[in-house]
């Protein structure tokens, strides 16, 4: 895991020097504090008092939030008992001795703290233990298979697909293989030359190396109990008996979730202070997120539909309008209604907390939080919204977008585009004589093509393209900074592969084409004219015969 440590320890030394530059900013912040501290006594305007009290909760607060987090416990501390203080007292003026007493000691206690150094770098060491990392997720399957022309027959299977495929034929190499890298799913044979069930000792290398368990497929030619135990034991989430059918294992592993969820977590942070932002930041890519921090509030919006984050990452004390507030405005839009919202913050009163879950938080996070708390936290929110959106936005036969999502998805791209001024080709593409095929080989045999077809497009194409259901036997595109002699000579490709493919059921095999028609952005400014230019240029294709693919332009037609 040479790769992955050295990763890790640059994100060790990007939140050390994080942490520096927190530790040197601290006197300035310090000078601050009791700079206001003096504003709030020296009998200033009322409302220069007040603004002065003001300032002085907000920079105890944000101290006390910050402290922690970069391994410096005891200044939050003082930081929260002076905060505490303050936050019973609401009018300067009213103050009596006593109150400013307590308030200039409490004071000096995080001067104290501040000019007595900084905490042992050792103990630092252990605050941020970062999640070990695997290498990138890559479509890299395992392949483990002593009977040879199987182990070939399935990596010609999976190749076709996109899938990157390694093949062992013992479990002594695949686990030397292992302990340098992690593919992204194993496919396992039980029965190795190293013994009966020798597969199942490979699930221990593979699991080992991750937080999570990853897709574990058993193949095999016994189908007794004691077998079928020893695999569930060892994790293996499918079992395959042999003869193999190949669609059913490209069906698997589909189902473990090697096809939908290779995509990073996407997360939008939102906290004023900077540094502890590019904190949580870095925590997140450690484990692999995008991450992307709002300075202004007011671009909050814009971000949100041009990054479709999975999470947003919130503080609740902030200048400019409050995280509630901003959770609010997100609620406003109905598509956003579901997004995992986590407040941060050092609020502990159980009514602001209620009041943040009433207004759509999803969670309170207190301050300080450890690197492995938050990105637990985050992962698992992410995991279960990214369930709970598939099912409502996929088709359940193929997999892919369905006609709804895909059109809203249409008019996000569209917008994107004409802001940035990039091209964007919409494909439309159709089956040919599909009718004739269910006729001749049966419904089933007819839903494996359209499964087989949903598999190659969304294998093939780029992560930005977006891939969708669009009616029985029609899929569409959307390819986004594409133009359209490119998406073209791309669907060209597609075409030609797929027409290769040999399709197998029960009653024969058979060959299968589809029809493709093309319209971009250059002449259509609307989802619906580039809709209706790709479904004329589709109709145009199979006027001409069928397998082919015909381009449009609005306005040309
Ligand atoms: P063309 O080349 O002109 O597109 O001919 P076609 O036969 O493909 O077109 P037509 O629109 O006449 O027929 C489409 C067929 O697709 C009819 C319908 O039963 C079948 N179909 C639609 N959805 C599904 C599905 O989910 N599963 C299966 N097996 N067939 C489907
Ligand atoms: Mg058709
Ligand atoms: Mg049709």
């Amino acid at each position: 895991m040479a790769i992955a440590e050295r990763k890790r320890d640059k994100k060790l030394e990007k939140i050390a020097a994080l942490r520096r530059s927190y530790i040197e900013q601290l006197p300035g912040k310090l000078a601050l504090l009791k700079e206001q501290w003096q504003d709030c006594l020296s009998g200033l305007s009322v409302d220069k008092t007040a603004e002065a009290f003001r300032g002085l909760k907000n920079r105890v607060h944000q101290l006390a939030g910050s402290g922690g987090t970069f391994g410096y416990a005891a200044l939050s501390d003082e930081a929260r008992a002076l905060e505490s203080v303050l936050a019973t007292l609401d009018d300067v003026r009213q103050f009596t001795t006593t109150d400013r007493q307590i308030i200039s000691a409490l004071l000096e206690n995080i001067a104290t703290v501040v000019d007595s150094g900084l905490p042992d770098s050792s103990e630092l060491a252990t605050e941020f233990v970062l999640p070990l990392r695997v290498p990138p997720p890559g479509q890299t399957v395992y392949i483990v298979e002593d009977d040879l022309a199987l182990g070939a027959e399935i990596e010609e299977h999976l190749l076709r697909y996109g899938y990157d495929v390694t093949v062992f034929n013992d479990a002594n190499s695949a686990e030397q293989a292992l302990s340098e890298y992690c593919p992204a799913a194993m496919i396992v044979d039980l029965n190795l030359p190293e013994g009966e069930l020798a597969g199942t000792r490979l699930a221990k290398a593979y699991h080992s190396t991750l937080q999570d368990k990853k897709p574990l497929i058993f193949i095999s030619a016994r189908d007794d109990w004691t077998a079928r135990l020893a695999a569930a034991r060892a994790g293996g989430q499918v079992y395959l008996t042999k003869p193999l059918d190949f669609s059913e294992l490209l069906d698997s592993l589909d189902t473990v979730g090697l096809w939908w969820d290779d995509l990073p977590y996407r997360v939008v942070i939102m906290d004023d202070e900077v540094l502890l932002a590019q904190n949580y930041a870095v925590i997140l890519q450690a484990v692999g997120m995008e991450v992307v921090l709002v300075e202004d509030a007011s671009s909050l919006i814009n971000l949100v539909s041009e990054f479709q984050p999975d999470l947003i990452l919130m503080d609740v004390n902030m200048p400019e309008c409050s995280g509630l507030e901003a959770a609010a405005v997100i609620r406003q839009k109905v598509e956003w209604i579901s997004i995992p919202i986590v407040f941060l913050s050092t609020e502990n009163s159980i009514s602001r907390q209620m009041e943040a879950l009433q207004l759509g938080g999803d969670d309170f996070l207190k301050k300080p939080i450890s690197a492995q708390h938050l990105s637990a936290v985050v992962t698992m929110r992410i995991r279960r919204f990214r369930k709970l959106r598939s099912r409502m936005q996929l088709d359940t036969l193929s997999g892919l977008l369905n006609h709804v999502t895909l059109k809203t998805r249409l008019q996000t791209e569209l917008g994107r585009s004409l802001r940035q001024d990039t091209n964007l080709t919409f494909a439309m593409i159709d089956l040919d004589n599909f009718k004739t095929i269910n006729d001749r080989f049966g419904h089933l045999a007819g839903d494996e093509v359209i499964k087989n077809v949903s598999r190659l497009l969304s294998q093939r194409l780029r992560k930005s393209d977006i891939v969708g259901r669009y009616g029985g036997e029609e899929f569409a595109v959307i390819l986004p900074d594409t133009s359209i002699a490119a998406a073209r000579e791309l669907m060209e490709a597609l075409r030609e592969q797929f027409s290769l493919i040999n399709h197998r059921c029960k009653s024969g095999q058979f060959a299968c084409t589809f029809s493709v028609g093309l319209a971009d952005l250059s002449s259509c400014k609307s989802g619906n004219a580039l809709v209706d230019a790709a479904d004329t240029a589709l109709y145009r294709a199979k006027d001409r015969g069928r397998n082919c693919v015909e381009t449009s332009h609005c306005g040309s037609e």
